[in-house]
């Protein structure tokens, strides 16, 4: 499964991030997600949930941020989301788009940990 291998790098790279500052268990992780991606939401947090067992995050709750899929449309000067599946061409003008701003974002933005016990 895609994800469990995703969820696999999430785990390590927050557990890092968290012994980077210091920090005991990871509590909380969030990502974000774009629409083009290619993750399912419901997978990640269900391979999240296998992934995280006996490590540092065996705790931690996992926030997915879902980004919408847009592109620009350099005639109309704005962006326009592409749905979808993606389609995109402009709803104001109908010219094809090839300018994908934003939608195909994985990224960790936040880890939350608790302080390393002394
Ligand atoms: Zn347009």
């Amino acid at each position: 499964m895609h994800e469990l291998s995703i969820a696999t790098a999430i785990v390590e790279q927050a557990g890092e991030i968290a012994r980077a500052d210091g920090a005991g268990d990871v509590s909380l992780v969030t990502v974000r997600v774009g629409e083009l991606a290619g993750v399912v939401p419901d997978a990640l947090h269900f391979a999240f949930e296998v992934a995280r067992d006996g490590t540092p995050l065996a705790a931690a709750e996992l926030v997915v941020e879902q980004v919408t899929a847009r592109a620009w449309c350099g005639a109309c000067a704005r962006e326009f989301a592409v749905g979808m599946p993606p389609f995109f061409w402009c709803p104001d003008c109908d010219r094809p788009s090839r300018d994908l701003r934003s939608g195909r974002e994985l990224e960790i933005t936040g880890v939350e940990a608790v302080p390393a016990p002394r």
